[in-house]
């Protein structure tokens, strides 16, 4: 395949020839060869194909068939109870709702949530991730029927396991994903077992996932060869920070030669586990997910632990108005850095966290560059980075998430074509100007 006509991110034209999974030949100007598929980029972009450094795939197929019972689309009780009672539940018997947030109408138990839903089981996911709501029903089916909250912590695999059955269909959201030039994918899902790597490398390899997978699970020792396996991923808890354990897990992980990837989303998250890696050491492509709060007294440890923070900028703007309202003004510089840290030399990566965050990771890559909710207004806008700058948050190495990928002869065949001059992408960065997505050096149908 011959793509012509295009011009760099950075502006120079340029031509890419692929041959099989690999980039053969770039130059200012290539002549095709007889036989050969040529794709006229008419002055558009050619970049290398995104990478989403922290993604839940399977959840985000769920989400697709959950409504949404959080802010933006649902703010009050009485629609939080509207659209519960109009549900219909899925082929499973559950009716499914995600993206819950306290501000809609509390805290939620199997009591409240019997008074919309008594018949019907119901799980509710609170956007955290970490937490569901079951009804009374719902929790019967769950075999948890004398629970007595209805709040499920960090329970996903005991709610996953009673509604089990049906494979996951991947198809539709790898189209998705192509059609915003995703090319590859970390799924952050931690202590993925050895079934659910299974289906995940039957997806890739059947082709139901185009995109390229890497897991940050531990290996289980069978044949995955459709996989990538990454940095174990770990979640730390405020309620149960054990820096002692956490170091003794870091040094394990190591020991066995990989890295680490530590969920932080608080101060006293990121204290102990950057503790723990001053503790054990470092290694090559240890990172931290999301450091959604940074002291600025910490970055200079980040700096110096060397390693690779991988975050949401989406967050400031799904979030954002949010966090003006509930968070004290003097800390709001602390959320989601990104200018600071990577002024630093922290070296910074970006996600889109779906289903948690919008999948799309060009709203991701405004959000970044604009600093800006929902509603328009700004937040910590000393972190704001150039458009540039926020494209290359998601062109790294799935390895070295850090640093961007170029295109260059020999490098992976993973390319994303947008429609515009790079002036107009990095004025709108806007994923409807995505034209073509070869991944491997196959083009992907938009
Ligand atoms: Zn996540």
């Amino acid at each position: 395949m011959l793509i012509i006509n295009a011009r760099r991110l950075t502006g120079p034209p340029v031509a890419v020839r692929t041959a099989g999974d690999r980039i053969a030949e770039t130059g200012a100007d290539l002549v095709a060869k007889p036989g050969e598929t040529v794709i006229d980029a008419r002055g558009g972009t050619l970049i290398p194909g995104l990478w989403d450094h922290h993604i839940h795939l399977r959840a985000t197929v769920a989400a697709a068939a959950s409504i949404r019972v959080g802010p933006p689309q649902v703010r009050t009780p009485e629609e939080f109870r509207a659209v519960l009672a109009a549900a219909t539940p899925q082929p499973d018997g559950w009716i499914r709702a995600v993206g819950y947030h306290n501000s809609v109408t509390g805290d939620l138990d199997r009591h409240t949530l019997d008074a919309v839903v008594p018949h019907v089981p119901l799980r509710i996911q609170h956007r955290s991730g970490a937490m569901w709501f079951v009804n009374s029903v719902g929790l019967a089916a769950l075999g948890q029927a004398d629970h007595p909250t209805g709040q499920l912590f960090r329970q996903d695999t005991q709610v996953a396991a009673a509604t089990a059955g049906s494979a996951t269909a991947f198809g539709p959201l790898s189209a998705r994903l192509s059609a915003h030039g995703v090319i590859g994918v970390t799924e952050a899902t931690p202590n993925l077992t050895a079934a659910d790597l299974d289906s995940l490398d039957d997806a890739v390899g059947e082709g139901q996932i185009r995109q390229r997978v890497m897991v940050m699970s531990v290996d289980s020792g069978r044949e995955h060869p459709n996989l990538g396996f990454g940095p174990v991923k770990r979640i730390l808890d405020d309620d149960t920070l054990d820096l002692d354990g956490l170091s003794e897990w870091v040094a394990a992980v190591h020991h066995r030669g990989s890295a680490v990837a530590m969920h932080c989303v608080t101060v006293a998250q990121l204290v102990v586990a950057t503790t723990a890696l001053r503790t054990v050491g470092v290694h090559a492509g240890d990172r931290i997910e999301h450091a959604a709060v940074v002291p600025e007294t910490m970055i200079g440890d980040l700096v110096e632990l060397g390693v690779t923070v991988v975050t949401q900028p989406n967050f400031v703007a799904e979030r954002g108005d949010e966090y003006l309202r509930d968070v004290p003004a003097s800390e709001h510089e602390e959320l989601w850095r990104l200018r600071t840290l990577q002024s630093a030399g922290v070296p910074v990566a970006g996600s889109t966290d779906a289903p948690f965050g919008d999948l799309d990771p060009w709203a991701a890559m405004r959000a970044a560059r604009d600093r800006r909710t929902v509603s328009g207004s700004e937040i910590s806008i000393s972190e704001q980075i150039s458009g540039a700058a926020a494209v290359n948050l998601f062109l790294g190495e799935p390895g070295d998430p850090g640093t961007p990928r170029e295109l260059t002869a020999g490098s992976a065949a993973d390319l994303c074509l947008l429609s515009a001059s790079p002036e107009v992408v990095l004025r709108e960065l806007d994923g409807e100007l995505v034209s073509a997505t070869v991944i491997g050096g196959e083009l992907m149908k938009r």
